[in-house]
């Protein structure tokens, strides 16, 4: 990205996870430049339209896994809302199972299965029946999937808050478990899906995992038109389905509009030109052994951990005293204030864009575009080194901004309790 004087900036944001093909690809840009050029009639309603069957009929053919029927949606959190629809009509049951510091998007349904209090509060009553298992603990969930009254398991394959990667084996046994116990599985790739960590879906880096649902959005964009997709087995959809009189039983206004549809065929198209899903893998590769290399010489650097371009580093206590009782001031100030410290200089001294992974969380997240190259990643490593350096010497000029700051954080407001 370049701003107006000229500067450049290295964007490992991505718009939240949006640019995947960088932003303003010509491929996406054009496409959709061409169908406002051919008086195409979108959203007639009565129509059988085109360019939904042709994403759909792409998306299939990537993604296989029997999941025969897509309904397309204008966000993530829609997405989720209707997968959590779906699951209750093809079990017809109201449970709802989903993991700590789970990230579902922020409509009522999907904010019942938000795994952070942060965002809860103050929206309370939540949809009925929503119980949280601790992320990547199969005995928790087998437990709660034991009545018999869940309609799903909703679990993203790499948070994103915090970047946690469950253990190897977590999401096909709880595909398992659940199918065990007539609960759907259904995996929210919205912010992993479309090549970010390397292959199309983070799901596939784990062999047999039998998904009943899957939601995308985010990248399938382009970075231009709000698009997200939801895929599912023929099962589920022909219960939804099932009749001439409930063919819109779940349905809104814009959903599959030309535009979308445009954007997500031709952000298909550009991930296969630039052949941005091996990219994903490979820079990712290079970054993670960048950091891993870092991580002995910096105390604060308790983990870097990551698939492709999603990477979080993880900072902790250091070992020695001036740097711990640093560490000790900022927290009591505001425990979401460190991570600041990486982020702010990495932006201010390197016009690097990063964000913090979440609340109270001592992670940053990178989640660049997957068209980054070998020497926009020396480029985040040496101004990561730089801000590592600098930011182990206590006292020095960044603990000096973080108390600042930390004196500034806003006050925040008690909320009392809403009851049913
Ligand atoms: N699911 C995941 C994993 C997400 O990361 C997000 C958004 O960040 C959503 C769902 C919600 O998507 P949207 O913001 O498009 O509603």
């Amino acid at each position: 990205m370049w701003d107006a004087q000229g500067h450049k900036y290295l964007d490992f944001l991505g718009g939240y996870a949006v640019a995947n093909v960088g932003r303003n690809h010509p491929t996406v840009t054009g496409a959709l430049i061409d169908l406002l050029g051919t008086d195409h009639p979108s959203m007639v309603q009565f129509e059988t339209p085109l360019f939904s069957g042709l994403l759909a009929e792409e998306l299939k053919r990537r993604i296989g896994r029997g999941l025969e029927y897509v309904f397309f949606t204008n966000s993530g959190t829609e997405g989720i809302e209707a997968a959590i629809k779906f699951a209750k009509c093809a079990t017809g049951r109201a449970g709802i199972v989903f993991a700590s510091k789970a990230f579902h998007g922020l409509s009522s349904g999907s904010l019942s299965l938000n795994g952070d209090e942060c965002f809860r509060d103050g929206f309370a009553p939540f949809l009925p029946g929503c119980r949280m298992v601790p992320f990547n603990d199969l005995p928790a969930l087998e437990k709660e999937l034991a009545p018999g009254d869940v309609a799903a398991f909703v679990v993203e394959p790499i948070q994103g808050k915090g970047v946690n990667i469950p253990s190897s084996g977590f999401l096909q046994e709880s595909a398992r478990l659940c199918h065990q116990r007539g609960s759907l599985l259904v995996i929210d790739e919205v912010q992993t899906g479309i090549g970010r960590t390397g292959s199309f879906l983070a799901l596939d880096h784990e062999a047999g995992v039998d998904a009943d649902i899957i939601v995308l959005a985010k990248a399938l964009s382009g970075g231009h038109v709000p698009v997200g997709a939801v895929l599912t087995k023929a099962a589920v959809w022909d219960e939804v389905f099932s009749s001439m009189e409930r063919a819109i039983v779940h349905s809104s206004t814009f959903h599959q509009g030309s535009l979308a549809m445009v954007a997500g065929l031709a952000s298909l198209r550009a991930l296969d030109e630039d052949n941005l899903v091996a990219n994903a893998g490979r820079m990712g590769r290079l970054l993670m052994d960048g950091l891993l290399a870092m991580k002995p010489k910096f105390e604060f650097m308790h983990d870097v951990r990551g698939r492709g371009l999603m990477i979080g580093i993880k900072f902790g206590p250091p070992r020695s005293l001036g740097l711990r009782t640093a560490w000790s001031l900022i927290h009591a100030m505001d425990d979401n204030l460190f991570p600041q410290a990486v982020v702010l200089p990495l932006m201010d001294d390197h016009r690097i864009i990063t964000q913090v992974a979440g609340h109270h969380l001592d992670v940053i997240k990178l989640i660049p575009p997957l068209c980054i190259d070998e020497s926009d990643v020396r480029w985040f490593l040496t101004a990561f080194e730089d801000v590592m350096r600098k930011l182990h010497q206590f006292p020095g000029p960044v603990w000096e901004v973080l108390k600042k700051l930390g004196k500034h954080a806003v006050t925040k407001r008690p909320r009392e309790p809403v009851t049913n």
